[in-house]
């Protein structure tokens, strides 16, 4: 097959660059993921082992995709090739050497409902103040530190983080650390950030293991690599320091996750770190219309902080980006689902072809109801995922622990489960013989009769005869994960019970189960598994991201609902972009500087280069938020469009149904009563902190009476004279020169807050 054929120029050399570092800093949109996809396959084309090469990808989903595109290339060598999340690449690895840093090869995987719970008992035994060491700002804390490869030692002793603790009124917050790292180790279990923490130890500390590994991988390539944090920079530098032949890409433009860590720091250290370093920019779009490409240009122009680009398209027009206005957030929904059944039979689209995208998972409900009211299939990315359910976690549970009997999350999980009368106090006194005689829940449990301080009785032996039974079947007969797993849901009296519960919930968890189990036979049966042990497939689901998903293959056509970070690297031909309004998107919680600002405006950037043909951005002017109505504003975002390419959408039957905007209707320039005047008034922002002026002045200014020649006040443009007003149908838009170097302006009247001087 002759792949180069399917590259252009730039996208070529990078493919064919083959020895060496190379970087790929490239637009959306510009075949980033398709030049690794294709280089790959050229590599192992030109003879490189694919057992050498290292491919990260950002999530399980997307390695999936690149190895089977791979193989419709080379063939099935792209089986071997090493691919996967950090989290799972490293997670393999320290299967194979977590012995060196005293793991065993079974560890679990501590998910944040393990971390959290941890951190409360540890809390708890410190007899420190809940309402003040709160379990998530603990855990942000020491994830964080861990991100950064600061360890507990390190964090004590470091006086800047001292003292931060001290201003936070946590200055237990580094001996909390430690004690949770201890247990952690005891248990046997690391958490996600120990994936890649304990990866950097392991390299740092055991050279030999380094070495392996440095000539095992000839290439390591990283996609997304803007959003990459120290900790994973640090490995992917390490990896290639023998060979140098690393090749990143990335886009400063689309970094979204500095909230995590990620730093766009990576880029610029990487032509420090390289100094032979070849640098490919891809500036052509493949994937959107001209418009949808300017549009996506005007937003990201406005930030400061950024490399050159200049992202073009030779692909159609297309159609204007059309703004949603709705009264609340339930019509929002609405006139959705009724706008994708329309196309999709106008258009003979698929329901696959279209995507919702929101900035919270919160938002999903709305589109939801209505999608499901017009019988509308489809899926929810990331929220609470099959694997997070609780009849899951609790089979789960069981399978952890059996693998694990050092994992006391899921001790605690299943010791009582189904209940068997065995009481939290009894619990907690297994545990603390446990620490206090330096040994593990389960030798206590086990041998409860050798033990002072607790007292043997027969619901413990049961619980402490049915795991050494399935023990047995994982150490001693070695069956695979399904048998093992089918064995355990039979037996525990977990499934029974579910049987048992005739209420519709009960039904829906039984089929959970059985899903599950489904799910545990696929595994055994795929022939990409090699390993078929239960602790292989655990690790697995452990390692799922949120934009993994665990559906049907058969059973894809369906809309797409997810927030704009799971949206990174995917393509969809319609796209709609909801819920623009202040405070929701850019995110009140996240704005406390001009930093986080442009951050926001990336993730807005992302969500609009997800479109290939169409996009459609709308807002409500209310929303019911913590259980309140609240009145919303048209994002700021929606301003920053390049208005040239923007229309307001028809909705077809929609009354206004606004509460805080009597717009007038009958026409463009109307004359405005001064008691209209009053009346349209926007109500003033709550909680806005950060550089917005107070809007009460403002007006939604479609019905205001405007001319040419008028000095208006824009909230963000400032001062500025009316050139020209447009009228075309129900759009009506000023050109505006403003003041102090901002220039003409083309805005959109129906959103566009002014005040006329
Ligand atoms: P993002 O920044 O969103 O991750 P990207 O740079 O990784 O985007 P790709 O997803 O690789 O871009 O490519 C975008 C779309 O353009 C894909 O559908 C891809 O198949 C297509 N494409 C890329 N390059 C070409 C090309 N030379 N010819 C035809 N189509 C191309
Ligand atoms: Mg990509």
């Amino acid at each position: 097959m002759d792949y180069l054929a399917g590259l252009n120029e730039p996208q070529r050399q990078a493919v064919e660059h083959i020895d060496g570092p190379l970087m790929i800093i490239a637009g959306a949109g510009s075949g980033k993921t398709r030049v690794l996809t294709y280089r790959t396959a050229h590599l192992i084309d030109k003879g490189v082992d694919p057992f050498s090469i290292l491919l990260l990808t950002f999530t399980n989903k997307a390695a999936g995709e690149m190895r089977h595109r791979i193989e419709s290339v080379i063939g099935t060598q792209a089986k071997n090739i090493w691919m996967g999340t950090f989290h799972s690449v490293f997670a393999k690895i320290l299967r194979f050497e977590g012995e060196r840093l005293g793991y065993t090869s079974n560890f679990s995987i501590y998910d944040t409902d393990d971390a959290k719970s941890l951190i409360r008992t540890l809390i708890k035994e410190q007899n420190l103040d809940d309402k003040i060491y709160k379990v998530n700002l603990v855990l942000n804390r020491i994830s964080n530190a861990k991100n950064r490869l600061i360890g507990p030692e390190q964090y004590i002793n470091s006086p800047v983080l001292e003292q931060e603790d001290r201003y936070a009124k946590i200055p237990m917050m580094g001996q909390l650390y430690k004690l949770y790292c201890t247990r952690c180790f005891q248990a046997n279990a690391m958490d996600f950030d120990d994936l890649l923490f304990q990866t950097n130890i392991l390299f740092r500390d055991h050279l030999d293991v380094l070495h392996k590994y440095q000539h095992k991988f000839k290439h390591v390539m990283v996609d997304e690599f803007q959003d990459t944090n120290v900790s994973q920079y640090l490995i992917t530098k390490k990896l290639s320091a023998v060979h140098q032949n690393i090749c990143v890409v990335g886009d400063d433009a689309q970094s979204i996750y500095a909230f995590r860590g990620a730093d766009i720091q990576n880029i610029l250290n990487f032509e420090r770190d390289y100094p032979d370093l070849t640098t490919i920019k891809l500036e052509e779009n493949y994937r959107s219309t001209k418009a949808i490409v300017a549009v996506a240009n005007s937003v990201i122009a406005r930030n400061k902080n950024q490399l050159k680009k200049d992202v073009f398209t030779s692909n159609e027009d297309g159609d204007q980006i059309e703004i949603i206005r709705a009264g609340s957030d339930n019509e929002e929904g609405r006139i959705i689902a009724s706008n994708i059944f329309e196309t999709c039979q106008k258009e003979g689209l698929r329901f696959s072809d279209f995507a919702i995208l929101y900035r919270t998972n919160a938002q999903s409900r709305s589109f939801e109801e209505s999608l499901r009211r017009l019988n509308i299939k489809y899926r929810i990315i990331g929220g609470l995922s099959f694997y997070q359910r609780k009849e899951i976690k609790d089979v789960l549970g069981y399978l952890r622990f059996v693998v694990n009997q050092q994992d006391e999350e899921a001790f605690k999980r299943i010791i009582n489960l189904p209940k068997r009368g065995i009481g939290d106090t009894t619990i907690a006194k297994i545990s603390l013989t446990a620490g206090e005689q330096s040994s593990t829940v389960w030798d206590v449990v086990a041998n409860i009769n050798q033990f002072q301080g607790v007292r043997g009785t027969a619901p413990i032996e049961q619980f402490a005869d049915l795991i050494k039974s399935y023990k047995l079947m994982v150490e001693v007969e070695q069956k695979d994960a399904y048998e093992i797993a089918s064995h355990v849901a039979k037996t525990s009296g977990l499934v029974r019970e579910l049987y048992e519960d005739k209420t519709v919930e009960g039904l829906a968890r039984y089929q959970n189960v059985q899903e599950l189990l489904n799910a545990i036979k696929q595994f055994v049966d795929s022939e990409e598994n090699e390993d078929k042990s239960l602790s292989t497939f655990l690790q697995s689901v452990s390692l799922l991201t949120n934009a993994d998903t665990t559906e049907d293959p058969n059973d894809k056509d369906k809309v797409t609902l997810m927030t704009v970070h799971s949206a990174k690297g995917l393509e969809f031909k319609h796209v709609f972009l909801v819920g623009l309004e202040e405070d929701l998107f850019p995110s009140q919680m996240m704005l406390q500087s001009q930093a986080d600002l442009e951050e926001e405006r990336r993730l807005f950037y992302v969500a609009i280069t997800r479109a290939e043909k169409k996009l459609m951005i709308s807002y409500a002017e209310s929303r019911y938020q913590f259980g309140r109505l609240k009145s919303c504003e048209p994002s700021r975002f929606i301003d920053e469009l390049d208005s040239t390419y923007l229309k307001m959408a028809k909705t077809p039957g929609k009354k206004d149904t606004s509460n805080f905007r009597p717009v007038q209707k009958t026409g463009f320039v109307e004359k405005s009563t001064s008691a209209s005047a009053a009346q349209l008034i926007q109500k003033p922002k709550q909680n806005t902190n950060y550089q917005h002026v107070p809007s009460a002045n403002f007006v939604q200014s479609d019905a205001l009476s405007l001319a040419a020649g008028q000095r208006v006040e824009h909230q963000k443009f400032g001062f500025g004279t009316i050139q020209k007003l447009e009228v075309n149908g129900a759009e009506r838009k000023a050109h505006i020169l403003f003041e102090q170097g901002v220039g003409e302006k083309t805005l959109l009247l129906s959103f566009a807050k002014l005040m006329i001087i």
